[in-house]
């Protein structure tokens, strides 16, 4: 008689457990029902880069003279200026100019630095390619103005940082602190 009781408390008390249990499940679920997603569905979706961001390089072939600044100023001497002197007109003449994305940190000091402007940061990120050497940019590829996300008609839905909760811009710039997404 008195192993039966003990078992139907036993019992009992595992019940209140287990939906002690469930209910918790429950909650942690409707929490994250009342959230945003945090991702996007890339391809097809795409962040909108921030104004300031750092991608591909654009490079123009006329404004430049040649002077090498962006080079001393690379971290990593980087951007390869091919030139020649031309005598009769005592200047600089540049034959090619090229920067390999491949070992590219993007810091901008290039850009920051160029005295005539012919250097700018875009918003183009997507510079993956099968062989490293094709990252190895001319000023063909260089000059190339960049693909605008917004103006990318094979994008069905843009989605930007806004589109998310507060609670995870929050969380997004905090973890990152200065990245490419910040202004
Ligand atoms: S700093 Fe500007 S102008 Fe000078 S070589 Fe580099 S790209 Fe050309
Ligand atoms: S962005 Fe930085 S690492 Fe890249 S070429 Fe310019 S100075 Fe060099």
């Amino acid at each position: 008689m008195f192993s039966t009781v003990n078992g139907i408390i036993n019992y009992s008390q595992q019940t209140i457990q287990a939906a002690r249990y469930i209910g918790q499940g429950f909650i942690v679920t409707l929490d994250h029902m009342n959230r945003l997603p945090m991702s996007i569905q890339y391809p097809y979706e795409k962040l909108i880069p921030s104004e300031r961001f750092r991608g591909r390089i654009h490079f123009e072939f006329d404004k430049c003279i040649a002077c090498e600044v962006c080079v001393r100023v690379c971290p990593i001497n980087l951007p390869v200026v091919d030139w020649e002197l031309r005598k009769t007109i005592k200047k600089k003449q540049l034959k090619s100019y090229s920067i390999d994305f491949g070992i590219c940190i993007f810091c901008g000091n290039c850009v920051e630095y160029c005295p005539t402007n012919c250097l700018s940061m875009t918003e183009e990120y997507e510079l993956s390619a099968y062989d490293r050497h094709e990252l190895n940019y001319d000023q063909i590829a260089l000059g190339r103005l960049p693909i605008s996300v917004i103006e990318d008609s094979t994008i069905g839905t843009l989605s930007n940082l806004t589109s998310l909760s507060k609670k995870v811009m929050e969380g997004h710039s905090n973890s990152r602190n200065v990245t490419n997404f910040s202004s």
